[in-house]
Parts: C-alpha cells; structure tokens; sequence
C-alpha cells in the first residue's frame, strides 16, 4: 500500500469542527496536486443514519451511490470536490452487522469473536478496502466522537495497530482539541488539551501534529508548553481560531503551516499551494454587493445542522450572485393563514426542503400558496415538491382532501403515492429509501432545462413517495408543468408553474451536489429570481 494516511482524532469536546478540518487540509493537499480521499468512522451502533431523527444527527448526506452518510461526508465533498461513495462512510453497526454475519456462517471456524481482533480488523479492512478502490495518494480518515469515550475505543485500537503493520512515515495523526479561554483570570487553559493528549498515549497514539481551536489567539509561549507537555515540536501545534466563512478555515490553517507539518511527518514532496481560486471564492463570500434573504420552512429549524447541505448550497448560489443569502428559519407549524403576511415580510423567496412525516405539512403548505399566489420565488425540494403538489390539488383543482398517502392513506386524490417497488418497505424501513443518483431528462425550453444548460442530468435522490402519475392530465390541463422525468420509470422528478416567474419543485436532492466554487444551477436560479423579485415590485415581476 503507497496511500500516506493521516488520521484525525478529536479532544476535550465534541463539535470542535473535525470534520471540517479534515475537509480543509484534503482542499489543502488537492491545492498541491496530490490525490485526496477522506472518510469517516462513526461510533454508533445504528448500520448508517438513515434511520435517526435529524435533532439527533443532522442532516443524513446521501452520496451517487445511495449510501446514506454523516453530514460530514457533505463537508468533504464541498471542500475537496470530489463525489464519495458509500466506502467513505463506516459505522460501529456496520462493522458489528458485518462480523456477526461472519459469525453466523461459520466464519471464524469455532474461534470466540472479540472485539480485539475481529473488530479492529473490520475496521482496517474497511480502510484498505476504501483505499484500494479509491486508490488516493493520500486517505485521511476521520474519527467520529471524543477521545475517552466509550463507543470511540475500537477504532482508535484499529488505527494503533495500523500504524504498527506500515511504514513508519505512512501515517500521520492529528488531533484536534480545544483551548478554553477563562474570562476571570483573562487566560487560555491547555490543561485539558494535555490530558487529552495523555489519554491517546494512553492507548499508544502519540499525536504528530495538535490543532488547537481557541476563541483568541495561542501565543508562541503556550503553544511551546502545549509541545512540550504533549510530546509534539512547538511548530506542529497549529492555531485554529474562528473564521469568518467556513470556506476560509483551509485558508487559516494553511498560514498556520498545518499542510506543511503533516507532508513533513508524512515523509511527502512540499509543494506550493493553487489556492487562487478558492481565496476569491472566500473573497465573494466575505464581502458580497448585494443581499436577500430566503424565508426555509421545515419542521426541524431548530436544528440548522438539519439542512447542512441546503444552508450551504444557498450560500453557494450566493457567492454565484455575488450577495449575502440571509436565512430565515422557519418553523413549519408556526405558519397559518392568519399571520403569513407578517410572516413573509421582507422575505425574497421560500424554500420548502425535505422531510419526513405529518407535523408541519399544513404550515408548508400555506407557505407554498403564499409564494404561488404572490410570485414570489419557490422552491420545494423533495417534501417540497410534493406539498406544491398537495397544495396546487387542493386549491387550484379544488380537491380538498388530496395528500400524500403518506400520511392520509385513504384519500381520494392520492396526488402523491407510495412507489410501487416501496410497497413491502415500509417495516424494514433502514435503507430502503430510493437513494442515490438518478438521470432524469429536462424538457426542452423548461425553466429546468435552462437552468441546467443541457437535456440529462443526474440528481440524488431520498425518498420513498413520488408524484401520481395517473392525475398528470389533470395538472397539465390547471397549468403546472413536468419538465424532468426519470426515463426509466417515467417519474415526474420537477414541477414548474406556468403563470408563475419562478416556482419549481424537485424530487430530488440538488442541494448534495453544490459545491461552493460550482453553484448548483437551481440554487443559483432561485437566487437570481430572489435578487429579481427584491428589485421588482412585488407581484409584478418579469
Ligand atoms: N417523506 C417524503 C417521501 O418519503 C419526502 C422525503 C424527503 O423529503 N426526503 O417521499
């Protein structure tokens, strides 16, 4: 095996933003022209996260290939511009379902199945599984939670012994820990970085490089005292302070000298850094011209990490347009008829996104009529699409009771309908989403098709309910218009509206494929038509 491995670790507490700097030091070494990979391995016991509540995890990323991953699976692809697959992702339930299997045929030929070594090795072979396929020059392989835990300990045991079985500048780890600042005596504490630090000792990792989040700059003094307690040279113990855009943390840390330390330990060629684009992509996401601001009707607001990937594609279409997105966040039951103007107020377009469930249906859908009535931009992503549905059918079509069997399963108007090969899916419901990339063909002269600028494209899909086709005529004939269907199965996958500038719902999931230097092109259409409808007078635009 030639692929260098540089491991990330976290220390002290969780959401210190590993994921993040593992996205940031890939970008960091695509900028030098090496090959970059990262995946992650998550502690929990679920196979993936399909199947937990977004208050609990976040946003569920699903790759091309249908996996459903951790949302930090979105940051990687954002930051090093690459589609991952379901390799990238490993879970502690998938690592267990895979040696129970084993177990159940016989498998380990009468010997008792431990977690040393037949967990660790499931995890190592997982990760020269990933690395064989994806054949990176370097994988970077991030571990979910906190060093100390419980749930964390095997992989960190796997990784120990990895680095045992390869060469001695193969590997590289990084730790990322957190410097608290104590306002009463006016200091930064690195105590708890060291007792971190001590604890991976403790297992027999020794850290080669530290990167110290702090809300205040780390001085050269501590940073020689956080090296000398932890074992690592006072240069490899890199600040990582706030940025003022996500997209600026590769940036920072590239001044700190993070890349330069990891390629030394790594044994690897220094080179200089392409990051002329990337700097004048920050530089628009800093300090844009204009401004707008989208009202995201969900049901998990509360939670913005629900909609990562939705938040950031908007931020991407931003950049496009050269003007600060603003989000209002939205509690889907809060919105009723009664107070929806005051709601809406100041708004430039709405976005319903994806969801699961009956809370909040009502609400989304008030917000659906608003923006039709009002031409104001819409934009239904999958959930969203099927309330524009559900809402057009019942005050356009004037069918009252038309829903979603998803959650009205004896309605008359089913407008949207369970998928006919989900039917026995609904008990064994783990992965049994349609998930993944599908090509869906655009409608000559649609909005879609130029948006998009070609007639194929691929969209990454998440659902398990879909547009009924058996009332398409109906629609058509009250002036909504299919402009992408799935060739295979004839699916309706977008809705536009004839008298409306711009109102499209997608089955799909764009959001998964925007990239903050690439826009995904209806992200970027629905915010040229928001900076549109901002300059226009309401109600009257062109
Ligand atoms: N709940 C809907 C379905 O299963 C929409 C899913 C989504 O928005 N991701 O079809």
């Amino acid at each position: 095996m030639d692929t260098k491995l540089i491991f990330v670790t976290g220390g002290v507490v969780s959401s210190l933003g590993k994921g993040i700097t593992a996205a940031a030091l890939g970008r960091l070494l695509k900028a030098r022209g090496y090959g970059v990979s990262i995946m992650k391995l998550d502690p929990y016991l679920n196979v993936d996260p399909g199947t937990m509540n977004p208050y609990q995890h976040g946003e569920v990323f699903v790759t091309d290939d249908g996996a459903e991953t951790d949302l930090d699976i979105g940051h990687y692809e954002r930051f090093i511009n690459e589609d991952l697959t379901k390799l990238n992702n490993t879970t502690t339930g998938q690592i267990y379902s895979a040696v129970l299997d084993r177990e159940r045929c016989g498998g380990y030929q009468g010997g008792t199945v431990q977690v040393i070594p037949h967990i660790t090795d499931e995890i190592k072979l997982r990760i020269r599984r990933a690395i064989q396929k994806l054949q990176p020059h370097i994988m970077i392989v991030e571990i979910g939670g906190t060093v100390g835990d419980i749930e964390s300990q095997p992989f960190l045991e796997a990784i120990r012994q990895l680095k045992t079985q390869l060469e001695g500048d193969q590997c590289c780890f990084i730790h990322v820990t957190l410097i608290p600042y104590l306002s009463a005596s006016g200091e930064l504490k690195t105590k708890p970085t060291q007792h971190s630090v001590k604890e991976l000792q403790s297992i027999g990792i020794q850290p080669d490089v530290l990167v110290c989040r702090s809300d205040y700059p780390i001085d050269r003094s501590i940073r020689a005292k956080i090296g000398l307690f932890c074992n690592v040279p006072e240069d490899y113990v890199i600040e990582n302070l706030n940025a003022r855009s996500l997209y600026e943390v590769p940036l920072m840390l590239e001044e700190r000298g993070l890349c330069r330390s990891v390629l030394k330990v790594l044994g690897l060629e220094q080179r200089e850094p392409d990051l002329t684009e990337w700097r004048k992509m920050v530089e628009s996401d800093i300090n844009p011209s204009n401004e707008c601001t989208i009202a995201l009707v969900g049901k998990y607001v509360e939670l913005h990490d629900a909609y990562l990937s939705v938040a950031e594609a908007l931020r991407h279409s931003g950049i496009a347009n050269n003007a600060r997105v603003n989000i209002k966040w939205v509690v889907a039951e809060d919105v009723q008829e009664g107070n929806v103007d005051e709601i809406f107020e100041g708004i430039d377009g709405i976005l319903v996104p994806g969801g699961f469930g009956e809370r909040g249906l009502e609400g989304m859908m008030v917000a659906a009529r608003y923006a039709r009535e009002h031409k104001m931009p819409y934009f239904g992503i999958c959930l969203g699409m099927q309330i524009a549905v559900i809402e057009y059918a019942r005050h356009v079509l004037g069918w009252k009771d038309a829903h979603s069997k998803e959650v009205d399963f004896n309605t008359k108007h089913p407008v949207i309908d369970l998928m006919e090969d989900q039917v026995n899916n609904l008990e064994r419901i783990g992965g049994t989403l349609r998930l993944g990339s599908y090509t869906c063909h655009l409608e000559p002269g649609s909005l879609a098709r130029k948006m998009y600028g070609k007639d194929e494209v691929h969209e990454r899909h998440r659902h398990r309910y879909e547009f009924n086709n058996s009332f398409v005529e109906d629609f058509k004939a009250a002036g909504v218009k299919f402009t992408g269907w799935n060739p295979r199965r004839g699916l309706a996958e977008i809705i536009e509206l004839s008298d409306h500038p711009w109102f499209v719902g997608v089955q799909f999931h764009p959001e998964l494929k925007s990239r903050p230097d690439n826009a995904h092109p209806i992200f970027k259409g629905f915010i040229e038509a928001a900076l549109l409808w901002q300059n226009n007078a309401k109600g009257d635009i062109k």
